[in-house]
């Protein structure tokens, strides 16, 4: 077994005592993690759970996240990290479109009960507190690992499988690009749900025997003590975070001197914040990927980042690119998703011939470093996290006094950018943005509620009567941003 499920275990034949994981007020060295994840498999397997199965689970970050990707993996089960933000109906179309066998979640985000199988995070916990022995997997590399939701234009689910081969190419990949040391001590804040969480940082300081200290969620304060404190060497982000970062008070006298680099994606960080960090001495290193990259595609080599802030660099060591005819990065690797959870369709769309077609604009320097120029698809990007507006306004439709609407990114201080819908109401209705909010509240995670509505009388539309998204800015007003 060379899956997931068996790295616990290889660590601990080379550095049993040294601390895997560490949380508030817990931490497990490498022989513990290997003994918690044998009995916690063994768990699972007695709950029912087979190879294959899904094992969903929804909760912050914890030890307890690791501890049930590594238990899945034991088993040759497939584990699923849900997005912690989602409103409940998404949440319940991702569980119904996975069927896992079992759904750990922390209790205040407890779903309806629908008959399936749950535990509580601290019930899944204390499985490791009965001895048994998993069943002897032997787990093929080409065997699914993970299944990540991303969300589409349509706003149906589409959930991407990594293997354990995706995953452990990536990791090599992250190794190939950046130092990472067996004595590292680094922080995983960004979500376990997302691929960035844990292929960035996570991963590869578990594969080479470091400790990985769990952070709940992202509080840029504590962040910078815990920096100083734990003396921290690098840590994955978006550019929201590392914005908020520079921005917070204790930003000047915060050590930093412990840093090597921190790994940031999903958009460039505006040029201030770049320089803000460089200046203080620690690399940021922007990455390109996405989800079906498990998720590393390109990434800024530590030499260079400084003087091309705004270019998420070269490729990753065995990943290879190139430029389609229409000008869209196609990607290809070993850590390349073999498709989507049941979606021929979209698969067989979206790989063609062993390369993924990312979707996005991209051209190439002299250097060989990339710059993202835009997407084909009609997506932003708030807070790190992907708004597709077609759902938006799926949503938006669901109102009887909408006649039409279109929703935008525009850009924003903080968040990059976040949604501005346009709003032609039918004559007579009785419609206002407090009705809207609380109507698109209940149905979406609140990243994908439009912040700011206006009322128009006409969108601008094509001939064929296409709104013409471009022209949408125009129609926003000055005292908005
Ligand atoms: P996801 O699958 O949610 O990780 O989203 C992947 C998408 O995020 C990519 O297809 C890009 O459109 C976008 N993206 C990721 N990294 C970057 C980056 N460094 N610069 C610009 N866009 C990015
Ligand atoms: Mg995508």
């Amino acid at each position: 077994d060379l899956g997931l499920g068996s790295w616990p275990a290889r660590r601990a034949r080379i550095s049993p005592h040294a601390i895997a994981l560490r949380e508030a007020d817990r931490e497990v060295s490498y022989a513990e993690l290997a003994a918690r994840v044998d009995r916690l498999a063994a768990g699972l397997a007695e709950l029912g759970v087979r190879a294959g199965d899904r094992v969903a689970y929804l909760g912050p970050n914890a030890i307890a996240t690791f501890e049930a990707l590594f238990a899945a993996g034991r088993l040759g089960a497939v584990f699923v990290p849900l997005n912690t933000r989602l409103a409940p109906p998404e949440i319940f179309a991702q569980l119904a479109d996975c069927t896992p066998a079992v759904l750990i979640h922390a209790p205040e985000l407890r779903p309806p009960d629908d008959g399936r199988a749950m535990l509580t995070v601290e019930e899944f916990s204390a499985l490791a507190d009965t001895p048994g022995d998993p069943p002897d997997e032997d787990v093929d590399l080409a065997q699914a690992a993970v299944i990540l939701y991303t969300s589409g234009t349509t706003g149906r689910p589409k959930g991407v499988v990594l293997t354990h081969n995706n995953l452990t190419f990536n990791t090599i990949n992250q190794l190939a690009h950046v130092d990472v040391l067996s004595t590292d001590v680094v922080l995983c804040t960004a979500p376990l749900f997302h691929a960035a969480g844990l292929g960035q940082v996570s991963l590869p300081t578990l594969f080479k025997g470091g400790t990985v200290v769990v952070a709940p969620r992202f509080d840029p304060g504590w962040l910078l003590e815990a920096v100083a404190e734990q003396r921290i060497r690098a840590f994955s982000a978006v550019p929201t975070m590392l914005q908020m970062l520079c921005e917070h008070p204790d930003w000047p006298a915060a050590d930093l001197s412990s840093l090597r680099y921190v790994i940031y994606g999903g958009s460039p960080v505006v040029e201030w914040v770049a320089r803000a960090w460089h200046a203080r001495g620690v690399p940021i290193l922007q990455g390109y990927g996405m989800t079906e990259a498990a998720p590393g595609a390109l990434l800024a080599p530590l030499s260079g980042a400084a003087d091309k802030p705004t270019s998420p660099g070269v490729p990753h060591f065995f990943t290879d690119i190139e430029i389609g005819q229409d000008g869209q990065l196609l990607v290809r690797g070993p850590n390349l998703s073999p498709g989507y959870w049941r979606r021929p369709r979209e698969t067989a769309e979206a790989f063609h011939r062993g390369w993924f077609r990312s979707g996005d604009l991209v051209r190439l320097d002299d250097d060989g470093w990339a710059t993202v120029l835009g997407r084909m698809t009609d997506m932003y990007i708030s807070g790190g996290e992907n708004v597709y507006p077609a759902e938006v306004e799926a949503a938006l439709a669901e109102l009887p006094g909408v006649a039409a609407c279109a929703v935008v990114g525009v850009p924003h201080a903080r968040w990059g950018e976040v949604g501005f819908a346009l709003v032609v109401p039918r004559p007579d209705a009785d419609l206002d943005e407090a009705a809207i909010s609380e109507h698109l509240v209940a149905r979406m995670a609140r990243y994908k509620v439009p912040r700011y509505i206006r009322f128009v009388e006409d969108l601008p539309r094509t001939a064929s009567g296409k709104v013409r998204k471009s022209e949408l800015p125009a129609l926003i007003p000055e005292e908005n941003p």
